[in-house]
C-alpha cells in the first residue's frame, strides 16, 4: 500500500527522514505495530531508547522479576506458527525468558532493520500546514511522519522519590525499573529495599537469600498471593497449543483478557464455611485468579472485606513474629484496588534471621545519609539501596515527550487535570497520533498483550481505512472524547478502585491529578465498542484535514 498523495500535503522538511509512520517504543506494542504496518507496505520506523527490543522486559531485570499472567497466555496470538514453536519453561515466565521471547520474535520477523535503538524521541509536533508530525530525537534526527504511534508503555518511566541527601550516599543505588544488565552481586552486603509493591515483593525473597542482611522499608503493606510457579507441564502446554486459536478468541472477549475460572456468585451469597473453602482453593491454586473467587470482590466492600480478611489471616499464619505480621497486614485499601501482588515465599522471607522490616508509614524516611537510610533519627547502615518505588504510570512517558498538536497545543496542558482520550487511542487536537494502551483503555487492568494486539490491529485498520478513502487525518471529536472520559469515570466509580491511593489514580506521584486512568469496563466490552466505532465509519472521530471540517465537527 502506498500513502496518499494528498495535494495539500507539504513535503517533509529538508533533510528530515520521511516516513509514513513513526513508532516510539520497541516493546511488545511497537514490535507488533511495526510488523503490521510493514505488511501493509508502509514505510514505518521505530525509535527506541534501549539497545534492544522488549520494553518492560528489557528494563526490569531485578532479581525475581516475572510475569503474573500465565506464560501460555502472556504471548502474541497473531501468528499461529510463532505460538506453536515457542516453548515456555515455567507456568509463569521469568523476565529473562520473556526477553528471549521478544528477541526471538524480532529475529523471526526481521524487525530490527527498521528499529533505531539508542534513540530517545525528544519532541513531536504536528505541522498543521503539512499535516505531518515533525519528530526530533536525542541523536539529532529530524523525522517527518504522517502518523505517529506512541507505543511508549504504561510503566516505562521509573520513579525515584526525591529523598533529601541522596547525593551524599556513598553506597550503590539501583531502581528495579532500570536494573543493570550485568546483574548485581549482593552476596555479603547490607541491602535496603524501599517499597513493597509488586516489584519489591518479587525481589525481596531473592535478595534476602543473597544479602548478608536485608532491611525492607515499607510505607503501605500490600496484599500478595503465592504464584505457585512450577516448571511447565507438557500435557498442559499441549492442551493449550492444540486449542490455541479458540482459546485466544475467548480470552479477547473476557473482562481481563485472561482465561480464568470466575466464580459467578457474590461472596456474601456463600456460607462462611464455603467462602473459606473457596478462598483456600484459590490460595492453593495461586496467582491473580484469587480475585475471581467471587464475582463482586471489586464492587462490594462487604464482599471484599471477606477476601481481605482471609489474606490477612494467611499473613498472620505465615509470619512467625506477631509484631512483624501486624506491620505487614494491609488495612488501608480494599484487596485488589491496588494491583494485587503475587509472590514466591514473600511473607516467609520475614521469618529469616537476616531480614528486618521498618514501618515508614507513621515515621517516613527522613533522609538518605552518607551511610544509609535515616528513619526517626536512626540510620540504617547499608551498602546498597534498591528503589522499588514504581513508575510515573500511564501518562509520565508521554508527557515527557509532550507532543504538541494543532495550534501548538501541548499535551501536558490538555491533560493538566488528567488524561483525556477517546477510547484511549487518540486525544482531540492531536491528529494522526495514536496511543497503544493509552489511558481510557483497559490497558494495565488486562493481560497487556491481548490489549496491545487489539489496539495495534485497530490502528492498522484505521490507517488502512484512511488510505482507502484518501483521508489525510483523523482525530477525536471533542464531544465524543468528553463522553468517553465521563463513561470511563462513571465505570470506575461503580467499583472500589478509586478508594485506594494507587498509581491507577496517579496517587503515587506528588501533584499528579487524581483520576482513575484505565478503563474498567472490560476487554471484551471495550473491543466491541472499538469495533462498532470503526464499523460506523469511525464514529466520534473527525476525518479529514482542514480547519473547517474540524470546526464543523465540533
Ligand atoms: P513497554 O514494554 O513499556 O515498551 C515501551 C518502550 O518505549 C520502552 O522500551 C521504552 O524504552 C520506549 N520509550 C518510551 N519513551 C521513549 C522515547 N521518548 N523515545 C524512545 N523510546 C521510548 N503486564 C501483564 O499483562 N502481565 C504481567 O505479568 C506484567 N508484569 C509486569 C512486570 C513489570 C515489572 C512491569 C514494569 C510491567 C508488567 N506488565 C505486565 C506490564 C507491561 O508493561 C506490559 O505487559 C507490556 O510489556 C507493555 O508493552 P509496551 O510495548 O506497551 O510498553
Ligand atoms: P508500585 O506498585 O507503585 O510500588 C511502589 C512502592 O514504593 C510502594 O510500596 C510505595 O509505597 C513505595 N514508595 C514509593 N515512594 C516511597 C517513599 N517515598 N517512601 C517509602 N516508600 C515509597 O511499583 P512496582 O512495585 O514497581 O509495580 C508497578 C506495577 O508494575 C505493578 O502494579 C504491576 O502492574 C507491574 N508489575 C507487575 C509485576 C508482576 O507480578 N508481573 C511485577 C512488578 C511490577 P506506597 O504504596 O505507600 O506509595
Amino acid at each position: 500500500m502506498k500513502m496518499s498523495n494528498d495535494s495539500t500535503t507539504h513535503e517533509a522538511p529538508k533533510n528530515a527522514m520521511a516516513l509514513d509512520v513513526a513508532i516510539v517504543g520497541a516493546g511488545f506494542a511497537g514490535m507488533y505495530m511495526l510488523h503490521r504496518l510493514r505488511s501493509m507496505g508502509l514505510q514505518a520506523r521505530v525509535f527506541e531508547r534501549a539497545s534492544d527490543v522488549g520494553g518492560t522486559w528489557y528494563w526490569n531485570r531485578y532479581p525475581g522479576a516475572r510475569c503474573d499472567v500465565e506464560s501460555m497466555q502472556y504471548s502474541y496470538s497473531f501468528d499461529q506458527a510463532l505460538q506453536q514453536e515457542w516453548h515456555w519453561s515455567e507456568r509463569f515466565a521469568s523476565q529473562p525468558e520473556i526477553l528471549r521471547y521478544a528477541c526471538h520474535v524480532a529475529d523471526r520477523l526481521d524487525l530490527r532493520r527498521d528499529i533505531q535503538f539508542h534513540t530517545s524521541v525528544t519532541s513531536a509536533t504536528f505541522n498543521d500546514a503539512a499535516k505531518r508530525w515533525d519528530i526530533t530525537t536525542d541523536r539529532g534526527d529530524r523525522v517527518s511522519a504522517r502518523f505517529c504511534v506512541m507505543a511508549t508503555g504504561c510503566l516505562s518511566t521509573s520513579r525515584q522519590p526525591d529523598f533529601k541527601g541522596i547525593d551524599r550516599y556513598r553506597g550503590k543505588t539501583y531502581h528495579t525499573g532500570n536494573w543493570p544488565h550485568a546483574g548485581v552481586d549482593l552476596t555479603g552486603l547490607r541491602v535496603g529495599v524501599i517499597g513493597t509493591g509488586s516489584s519489591a515483593i518479587q525481589a525481596i525473597p531473592v535478595i534476602a537469600a543473597q544479602a548478608e542482611h536485608l532491611t525492607v522499608f515499607q510505607r503501605t503493606p500490600n496484599f500478595s498471593i503465592p504464584t505457585r510457579n512450577r516448571p511447565m507441564d507438557e500435557t498442559y502446554e499441549q492442551s493449550w497449543k492444540q486449542d490455541y486459536p479458540a482459546r485466544r478468541a475467548v480470552a479477547r472477549t473476557l473482562r481481563t483478557g485472561v482465561m480464568t475460572e470466575v466464580n459467578d456468585m457474590s461472596a456474601l451469597a456463600a456460607s462462611e464455611a464455603d467462602r473459606q473453602r473457596i478462598y483456600e482453593e484459590r490460595w492453593q491454586l495461586g496467582g491473580t485468579s484469587f480475585m475471581a473467587a467471587f464475582n463482586d470482590l471489586s464492587m462490594n466492600k462487604a464482599s471484599n472485606d471477606t477476601a481481605a480478611e482471609f489474606v490477612r489471616g494467611k499473613i498472620r499464619g505465615i509470619v512467625k513474629d506477631p509484631a512483624v505480621a501486624e506491620i505487614l497486614l494491609p488495612h488501608n485499601h480494599p484487596i485488589g484496588t491496588k494491583r494485587i501482588c503475587v509472590d514466591s515465599q514473600y511473607y516467609e522471607t520475614y521469618n529469616r534471621d537476616n531480614v528486618s522490616l521498618v514501618d515508614v508509614r507513621a515515621t517516613p524516611i527522613e533522609e538518605i545519609t552518607e551511610r544509609g537510610v535515616q528513619v526517626d533519627g536512626k540510620v540504617y547502615n547499608l551498602d546498597v539501596i534498591v528503589f522499588a518505588t514504581g513508575f510515573d504510570a500511564m501518562t509520565g512517558t508521554l508527557i515527557a515527550i509532550n507532543p504538541h498538536g494543532r495550534d501548538n497545543v501541548a499535551l501536558a496542558d490538555e491533560w493538566e487535570a488528567g488524561p483525556r482520550t477517546y477510547l484511549g487511542l487518540m486525544s482531540a487536537n492531536f491528529p494522526n497520533m495514536f496511543m497503544v494502551t493509552g489511558p481510557g483503555s483497559p490497558s494495565v487492568l488486562s493481560n497487556m498483550i491481548v490489549s496491545i494486539e487489539q489496539h495495534v490491529d485497530w490502528i492498522a485498520d484505521c490507517v488502512g481505512y484512511l488510505q482507502a478513502h484518501d483521508l489525510p487525518t483523523i482525530e477525536p471529536k471533542r464531544e465524543a472524547q468528553d463522553a468517553w472520559v465521563e463513561h470511563v469515570n462513571e465505570m470506575a466509580f461503580r467499583t472500589l478502585y478509586p478508594t485506594a491511593n494507587s498509581w491507577y489514580m496517579g496517587a503515587n506521584i506528588p501533584g499528579k491529578p487524581r483520576v482513575f486512568m484505565p478503563y474498567i469496563g472490560g476487554v471484551g466490552a471495550y473491543r466491541a465498542k472499538c469495533d462498532e466505532v470503526a464499523a460506523k465509519g469511525y464514529e466520534g472521530f473527525a476525518l479529514g484535514s482542514n480547519r473547517a471540517t474540524q470546526a464543523a465537527a465540533e
